[in-house]
């Protein structure tokens, strides 16, 4: 019989388990939290699938090659192909056997979606719970393996080391449980599906040297298993491609991991009322221009990935609100977040900014003149509600964040890793974020191209390794 060692319970490691278990494998599933998941209960579960029977049924004319094309264009071809095309070829039986197992999605989807830059098919989708409805349907089949005695799950246990022979291939990972006691696990095949690392500012700084890291605080992307790959001998790499998301706002501004994800910058949904202004007190581009990917470029290309959103008191009771959860009021945001600045006065605002003041004036005035005008010579701004005249002022400073985590572990087309000679270790797989987001999205956020690949290759893994 097969013997799988998984590390990491996560969107990629449960259904690599649950499908190796499936097929007849002994798996020894090891997670570091005191509960399986990962991210499935925070994370938005959009996965984008060509080929589905959700398609099928709607008669929407799709295919991978197609759904290939698009992800490629749209990270302009930045993303690794080869782990883009198994990703692409697979996605459509992820989605299929999620239906199967219970996964329930809304009755109009697949869907369109101007969060990234538009698909040419309706090939996007989520459940009705998100991840948690991911969650839900996998938990029950985990259980049933572990209660059969197939699956040996390893709660509050953690891989601590990876041991290689004169070949390269694996022969054991050491794992610390609760009690600190370490123990060899020996096995036919391992797979590490570790999760990221943007909880380790130091390890996001060494495999992306040139940006800062703003995240949101989560424990379970710890980076530990990373450096444990890399003492190994293992290829990692693909932070040179990273790309800060739009929306992100500091909690706290001394704390780059207090990001909260908390305004809507897609003019499709909502045209902007505001402007954006760098740290210079300089307005930088199309807000409302209509590719997520330009914008995003744009506000990457800003010092320290930081802008202001600047308004008025006409906008802040005018406007629709800009919070990334409809529900809740700007005035609100603006009344809780101390990443918010206020001023009387265009200068008094600016000196909150530590912009400046007669530049952000000479930036507001210009605008302003646009406005009246109705032409936006320099960005070509469409949305042109109404000047910035009115005082109070206000800015939110924003920052372009790490949602998923750039680089990981290099693998091939079969999802072996890669030792830093670039030669695939034999019985070693990598899945999921921890082979780095940019391997399957490039340097754009690429429709649900973070969770489809993550569950395909998972999925893929435990049922090419399970059979005896
Ligand atoms: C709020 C949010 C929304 C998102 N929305 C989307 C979306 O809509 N579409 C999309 O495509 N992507 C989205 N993502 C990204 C996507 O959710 C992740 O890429 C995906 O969940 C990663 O799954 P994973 O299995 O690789 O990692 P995880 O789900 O994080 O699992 C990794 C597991 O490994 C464990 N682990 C770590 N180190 C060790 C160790 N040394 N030993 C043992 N176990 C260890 C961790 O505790 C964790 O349980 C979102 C992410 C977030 C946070």
């Amino acid at each position: 019989m097969t013997h799988v060692v998984i590390i990491g319970a996560g969107m990629a490691g449960l259904p690599c388990a649950i499908r190796a278990a499936d097929a007849g494998a002994q798996v020894t599933l090891v997670e570091a939290a005191d509960d399986v998941g990962g991210k499935l209960p925070r994370s938005s579960g959009q996965i984008s699938a060509a080929g589905t029977r959700l398609q099928a049924e709607k008669r929407i004319v799709d295919s991978p090659d197609d759904h290939f094309t698009d992800v490629m264009r749209i990270c302009h071809e930045t993303a690794d192909p080869d782990i883009v095309r198994l990703a692409v070829d697979h996605a459509a039986a992820t989605v299929d056997w999620l239906q199967d197992i219970g996964v329930p999605f809304p009755p109009d989807h697949p869907m369109i979606s101007y969060n990234h830059d538009v698909y040419r098919a309706r090939r996007y989708q989520w459940p009705v719970e998100k991840g948690r409805s991911i969650l839900a349907a996998l938990r029950p089949l985990l259980d049933a393996h572990v209660r059969a005695g197939r699956i040996d799950l390893r709660l509050k246990t953690a891989m601590t080391a990876i041991e290689r022979n004169a070949g390269g291939a694996v022969t054991a990972i050491t794992v610390r449980g609760p009690g600190d006691d370490d123990t060899s696990l020996r096995a036919d095949a391992f797979v590490l599906t570790c999760g990221g690392y943007t909880n380790d500012p130091a390890l996001f700084r060494e495999l992306t040297p040139d940006k800062p890291v703003f995240a949101a605080r989560l424990p379970i992307s710890s980076g530990k298993a990373l450096r444990v790959v890399q003492g190994a001998g293992l290829q990692v790499d693909g932070g040179d491609h990273y790309m800060g998301m739009l929306g992100g706002v500091l909690m706290d501004p001394d704390d780059p991991l207090s990001v909260t994800f908390a305004l809507n910058t897609v003019p499709q949904d909502r045209p902007p009322w505001e402007i954006w202004v760098n740290t210079s007190g300089e307005r930088f581009t199309r807000e409302d221009h209509p590719s997520a990917t330009h914008r995003e470029h744009a506000v990457n290309a800003q010092d320290n990935l930081t802008f202001f959103i600047v308004f008025d008191e006409g906008i802040r009771q005018n406007a629709p609100p800009i919070t990334g959860t409809k529900e809740a009021a700007l005035k609100q945001l603006i009344e809780a977040n101390p990443s918010t600045m206020q001023g009387d006065t265009i200068a008094e605002l600016a000196q909150k900014m530590d912009v400046a003041a007669d530049r952000l004036a000479n930036t507001i005035d210009h605008y302003n003149q646009v406005v009246a005008m109705g032409h936006d010579i320099a960005f070509g701004r469409e949305s042109l509600p109404r000047a910035i005249d009115t005082p109070p002022y206000y800015a939110i400073q924003s920052v372009a964040f790490a949602m998923p985590s750039p680089a990981g572990v290099a693998v091939d087309a079969d999802l072996h890793a890669l030792d830093t000679e670039g030669r695939a270790v034999p019985n070693l797989y990598a899945a999921g974020e921890f082979i780095g987001n940019t391997r399957v999205m490039g340097n754009a956020y690429v429709s649900g191209m973070g969770v489809g690949p993550t569950v395909t290759f998972g999925r893929l893994l435990g049922e090419r390794l399970g059979p005896s």
